[in-house]
């Protein structure tokens, strides 16, 4: 089977930083929780646990005076306050790309705009962002949610970094109706335009895409569904072991991506076992 890898593939900046900063932070201090996974990506969690890195969901287990770790998706302030009052040492690995709707909303919001963020309700990036919006703020993921939004004087929009351009159009689509000024700031990451343009190139090239990745990773769900717009038989997997002999049965190549927290040890055993198939 010929094997063909995605241009741009696996950790982004932001994660390569969020790693970089949660190891240093070990050396350093014997006690380093990290609020949340470090990424979406189950081997890197388990590689950290053993490494001495637990992450926590909550303080309950957390001893007064430890370090703790904020993803890169960012916190709401409300949990860094919570931070704070368990004297934590706070070391901040939010993505520079999500501090700024973090800081665009709070601006949105003292200047009388209603704050709209586009994305996923319930992604930690987009439960951090709301936190800075005020409690006026309202997250809308899809075209229907969108319609569903009461006209307004002044809406400020940002949009989850995750997110398609795709969808983005069809909810700017919706709400451009909805008011009669608008703030709009688009802050879907260049790695997520890079890996999901790079993908679709691909996927219109190969006879199969497999697209690597934690299954609670938005970022890979959104390039596996990048792929499968272009008909192309698509399969999310998390590990080389879950490759199955008769996906490829009549094929000639493979292509494969990886989301921004697949780490590269991964994305190459999954090639070299698609090339042995
Ligand atoms: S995908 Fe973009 S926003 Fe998210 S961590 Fe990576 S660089 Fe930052």
């Amino acid at each position: 089977m010929r094997v063909r890898l995605s241009k741009h593939a696996g950790f982004c900046f932001g994660v390569k930083r969020a790693i970089k900063t949660a190891l240093k932070a070990n050396s350093i201090s014997g006690s380093v929780y990290t609020y949340g996974p470090i990424i979406h990506n189950p081997q890197v969690v388990k590689d950290f646990d053993g490494k001495g890195i637990k992450a926590v969901e909550n303080l309950k287990n957390v001893k007064i005076g430890s370090t703790i770790i904020i993803r890169t998706h960012g916190v709401p302030p409300e949990v860094e306050r919570q931070f704070k009052l368990k004297k934590l040492r706070i070391i901040d690995a939010t993505c520079p790309f999500v501090k700024k709707p973090q800081e665009y909303v709070r601006q949105l919001s003292r200047d009388g705009y209603t704050p709209i963020i586009i994305g996923e309700a319930d992604h930690p990036e987009v439960i951090g962002i709301k936190g800075y919006a005020g409690k006026i703020a309202i997250v809308v993921g899809t075209p229907a949610e969108a319609e569903k939004v009461h006209p307004v004087k002044k809406m400020g929009i940002v949009v989850q970094t995750t997110q398609s351009n795709g969808n983005f159009s069809a909810i700017m689509k919706v709400l451009s109706g909805k008011s009669r000024e608008f703030r709009i700031l688009n802050t879907i990451c260049n790695a997520t335009h890079e890996r999901q343009d790079s993908a679709l190139k691909l996927a219109g090239e190969v006879d199969i895409m497999i697209v690597v990745g934690g299954k609670n990773s938005a970022n890979t769900k959104h390039l596996a569904e990048v792929c499968e717009t272009t008909g192309v038989e698509t399969r999310h997997i998390e590990a080389a072991s879950e490759l199955q002999t008769a996906w490829f049965r009549g094929k000639k190549t493979a292509g494969v991506t990886a989301g921004a927290s697949t780490p590269d040890w991964i994305i190459k055993e999954v090639a070299e076992r698609i090339k042995k198939l």
